[in-house]
Parts: C-alpha cells; structure tokens; sequence
C-alpha cells in the first residue's frame, strides 16, 4: 500500500515529511547525526521512512506535545526530545484509546520523553539547531534554528492557521511579549518550515503574525468571524492577504 507519508527535498540535508496533508514533520541530516523534527500522526510508519533517506544515528526532537506531531515516536527507539513544559499534554494526547489500542495491537509503545531547553545546542556535524523557546500554543511549545541554512522550524508556535482557542494556550498578550523576546530570530532565518506546510514559508510570517495578535488584542478580534472545531466554536482573525488565520478565544485575550 502507498505510504501516507510523502517525502520532498527542501534543501541539501533538509526533507519535508508529509503526512497526508494532515501535518509535517522533517528530517535534518549532518555529517554525524540526523535529527527528525516532528513524527506526525503515528499511523505509517515515519522511522521505515526516515530510513529510506538515511543510516545515521537518529534523535527525534519533538516540537510540542499534540498527537498530530508526536504519534510517530512509537516507531523510535532512539532519544526522543520534548520540552519539560508538554510532558503532561504529550501524556494525554497518547492517551486516547483509538492510540492506545493502535499501538497495543501492533506490539508498540511510546518511548519516554528527554527534556530539552531554551538555548540547547544540537550539533550534527556541519549542521546545527538551535533550540528556542516559544510558549504559546502550548506551554512548551519550541523552534529550531537550523543556523547554516537560516531556516526556522517553528511546530505550530507560528505558522498560517495559528490555534490559541486552546484551553492549554496562552493568552495572547503573553504570547506577545514571547513573540517579542525571540525577535532576534528574524535576523538569523530566511525562511520558515511549521507544522502544517509543504513549502518554505517566508520569515516575514513571523512580523505578519505578531501585528495580527497585536490588532485582536487592541481591537478584541473587530474583524474576526467564527471558527467551528471539533472543540466548539471560537474565532479566527485574518492576518494576512494569503487566507492566514489566527484562532482565539474572546475571554483569553
Ligand atoms: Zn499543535
């Protein structure tokens, strides 16, 4: 059967993993190591995939603890990276009986959690990341910097359809100012790779983005329309001309 997950070569060392359209992850690959950013969804198997590309010693970093991008731990037995901070939600998003019982039946379990922090270095061998982070979208939310090719891996803490509905969100004026203290970013990156993209996205989406937080907060979403999700019904506030949203709640301003 043709696997869900489709790969694209973004650059020399650089693979964008599409799962289906649902959600990316990436696969960096230096000298020494290779990281993978993200594993997805967990329904195919994104280590037999991996492989395919290459033998290195593998670490898989985590951006954030949302199934949609941790799932595909199950198939790793190699460090598996996540920041302190979404531990717990990671927890209960591999908690979900459909999950359990995917992974029970395939003699499959998820890998514990190492922690990794603001600041942390990840040297590959001619490639580096660098670890930021960005609480937000959740509590642990993180980007990494792959500094040699000035491109910003941000999971969902910025990307085109922003969700801060979240009960685990920040509020947007704290998100803010989070925003604000990693702005020396802009000057290290050219480009963007989330969570949810096939295709490099400029870094002016981070400038995009923090004035639309910047214009909910000041106006209280004037503009914005409703957005219905499997958790009910929230709002999103356009923020650019491509179709951008930003999703939020109107009593977590
Ligand atoms: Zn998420």
């Amino acid at each position: 059967m043709e696997s869900r997950i489709k790969v694209k070569k973004m650059d020399d060392g650089v693979w964008l993993l599409d799962d289906n359209g649902e959600s990316s992850g990436y696969l960096v690959c230096g000298e020494k190591k290779a990281a993978v950013i993200d594993t997805m969804n967990g329904i195919d198997d994104v280590h037999a995939v991996v492989r395919e590309i290459t033998d290195l010693p593998l670490m898989v970093i985590n951006t954030h603890g949302h199934c949609d991008h941790i799932c595909g731990n199950i198939y790793f037995d190699c460090d598996c990276f996540l920041h302190p901070d979404d531990t717990e939600l990671a927890h209960e998003h591999t908690s979900f009986p459909e999950f359990k019982k995917f992974c029970s039946e395939r003699n499959l379990k998820m890998p514990p959690f190492k922690a990794i922090h603001d600041g942390d270095v990840i040297d590959l061998g001619g490639l580096t990341l660098e670890i930021i982070l960005l609480p937000g979208h959740t509590l642990g939310s993180i980007c990494l910097l792959l500094k040699e090719k000035r491109i910003l891996f941000t999971g969902d803490g910025i990307n085109q359809h922003l969700w801060m509905q979240l009960d685990t969100s920040l509020p947007l004026k704290v998100f803010l100012k989070n925003l604000d203290k990693i702005s020396w970013v802009k000057e290290k990156a050219d480009k963007i790779l989330h969570g949810h993209t096939r295709e490099f996205v400029d870094i002016s989406l981070f400038d995009d983005l923090r004035s639309g937080i910047k214009q909910i907060i000041e106006t209280g979403g004037k503009g914005s329309t409703e957005y219905k999700w499997f958790g009910g019904i929230s709002k999103q506030f356009p923020f650019d001309s491509k179709g951008s949203v930003i999703c939020f709640s109107e009593d977590k301003l």
